[in-house]
């Protein structure tokens, strides 16, 4: 250790604690955190302490579990729902997923003591990004009931001083699951990125740390207990410390992984390569590589074996530690057309409902659908391109609809060449619309005023035509505008009441060129008439 090391966070910790608590009862350890006496099951008798989790059934927090009974097809048919293609993928997984919960529910039932050896069906996810990869697996996590956490393993370094700690995704799992530490143990644990972490043999540098990473997540996938509250992390210390002050202490110290399913997923482009080059290196000694129509590099990825893995890189316990391996395919533009159309989860929903929310409808043509999915294949990113190419898309239509008279549009090839074009012509197809809406907007402005400050402002036609011109060449909203101009009313208005006792005001088109000095005018006027009627 240099002079500049840090201090040992526990020591830290306890010297704080210490400190806020010395003149209470609270016990603060001398020992590692870790092993502290402040976590442990007896200490807490509470019910409601904070990990109770008040989202799922407060008496059973398994109980999804302890009922599971679904069939693989089952499982199948929810996620067609969602996820277009991947057929392989949806099939491999949907067996993991049954067997594993399956014995999940075997091991926390009566039939216990039929569960006998059993090996996790841990899951490699292989295939490019943006392909539904961590999409089938929330749509799992979702339909059975458990929580859902994902990370990618780039992030991790081997001790967690650097990057963030593995243990850090189970008590992360905890969070997901509102607390229960019950459900967590349960969860699905999701590190995407895997193939970054495997350590080419004879290179240098983070692949130490790689190893290291894959050696962590090992222990996790198998089974470990992991403390709930990270050791470096002092917030989390504190807060449980200062739980157990106020008498809420933790049932639980750590969450067990055994029952936990760990995903692991990456793109493996350079294990493409290295499993066509094999492929093809044995069809010319036997004629049996795989045909295949796909130009694309991805598909071989179906063809991974595990020497394939521990030659890229991964340790052999490591890739031993996930039997289930499965490849996504690339999607095609006609699969990004049908995601548009069919899936459940389409984006192009969330944009009916933005516009929805202001009121506003779109319809779009099948040939306008085609020419997104043509856009966003394009972009390289699977189904991510289809939210490039919307937003790009929709991004001039969000801002200004909301503020015009325009309620409906359509979404055709012509818009989707030149969308900010389509859009200046419908706000000319519309203009005369346009007047209704900012003099709704002066209204609401008027209406807010009188609100807050009990005067009625009354906009004279030619004021109101003097407002809209402004709007219409500063391309600022009436609120905008109003705010501005009357932004010494309130004051000025008030000085006229305690005159005059006027509330009502009407506004001319001098109001609106120079609110200042027609307020001033007004101010005078009620002055005077002060005087006279005194
Ligand atoms: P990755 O394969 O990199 O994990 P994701 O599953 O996160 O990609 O996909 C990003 C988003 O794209 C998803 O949230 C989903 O909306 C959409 N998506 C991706 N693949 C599909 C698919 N096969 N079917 C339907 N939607 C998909």
């Amino acid at each position: 250790m240099s002079d500049k090391d840090p201090p040992n966070p526990f020591e830290e910790i306890q010297r704080q604690l210490s400190e806020l608590f010395k003149d209470s009862n609270v016990k603060v350890s001398t020992n590692s955190f870790a092993e502290s006496d402040f976590f442990t099951d007896e200490s807490s008798n509470s019910p409601d302490g904070p990990l109770q989790n008040e989202a799922v059934s407060e008496t059973d927090p398994l109980e999804l579990i302890r009922h599971f009974k679904l069939k693989p097809k089952e499982v199948r048919d929810h996620l067609n729902r969602f996820v277009i293609r991947q057929d392989e993928a949806k099939k491999v997984l949907s067996v993991a997923i049954c067997d594993h919960y399956n014995h999940v529910r075997q091991t926390l039932s009566a039939e216990k003591t039929l569960a006998k050896e059993y090996s996790k069906q841990n899951i490699l996810l292989l295939g490019p990004t943006g392909v539904g990869k961590t999409y089938l697996i929330k749509n799992i996590a979702r339909l059975i009931g458990v929580p859902f956490v994902k990370a990618d393993a780039t992030k991790f370094s081997e001790t967690g001083y650097v990057g963030s700690d593995v243990e850090d995704l189970v008590r992360d799992l905890v969070k997901a699951a509102d607390g229960s530490v019950e459900l967590a143990e349960h969860g699905i644990i999701f590190v995407d990125e895997i193939d970054k972490i495997a350590s080419e043999a004879g290179a240098g540098g983070r692949d130490v740390s790689g190893r290291g990473v894959q050696i962590n997540l090992l222990k996790l996938m198998e089974e470990t207990e992991v403390n709930l509250f990270s050791p470096t992390d002092m917030m989390a210390q504190m807060q449980a410390a200062m739980e157990i002050q106020r008498g809420n202490a933790p049932q639980r110290k750590s969450i067990n992984t055994r029952n936990i399913l760990f995903i692991v997923s990456g793109a493996f482009d350079k294990l493409s390569e290295s499993i066509k080059k094999r492929l093809n290196q044995s069809q010319m000694g036997f004629g049996a590589a795989p045909h295949d129509d796909d130009e694309d590099l991805s598909s071989y990825l179906k063809y991974a074996e595990t020497t394939d893995f521990t030659k890229y890189g991964f340790e052999p316990e490591f890739i031993g530690r996930v039997p289930v391996r499965v490849a996504c395919r690339a999607l095609s533009s006609e699969d990004l057309a049908h995601i548009l159309t069919t899936s459940e989860g389409s984006i192009l929903n969330q944009y009916h409902d933005d516009f929805n929310g202001y009121g506003i409808e779109f319809d779009i043509t099948a040939k306008a659908i085609l020419s997104i999915a043509q856009k966003a294949s394009e972009e390289g990113t699977g189904a991510r391109g289809l939210m490039t190419v919307l937003e790009r898309l929709f991004r001039d239509f969000k801002f200004e609809l909301p503020s015009s008279a325009i309620k409906r549009f359509d979404v055709t090839t012509e818009m989707i060449k030149d969308p900010l074009s389509t859009l200046k012509e419908l706000e000319a197809k519309n203009a005369h619309l346009q007047q209704d809406v900012w003099r709704t907007d002066i209204k609401r402005f008027a209406a807010n005023f009188e609100q807050q400050f009990n005067f009625t402002l009354e906009f004279k036609p030619l004021a109101e035509q003097a407002l809209i011109q402004e709007a219409l060449t500063t391309d600022a909203t009436i609120q905008s505008i109003c705010e501005r101009k009357f932004r010494y009313f309130e004051q000025g208005l008030s000085i006229i009441h305690r005159n005059s006792g006027q509330t009502v005001f009407k506004l001319g088109k001098l109001a609106i060129e120079d609110p200042d000095r027609e307020l001033s005018k007004w101010v005078v006027r009620s002055v005077e008439h002060a005087r006279d009627h005194s």
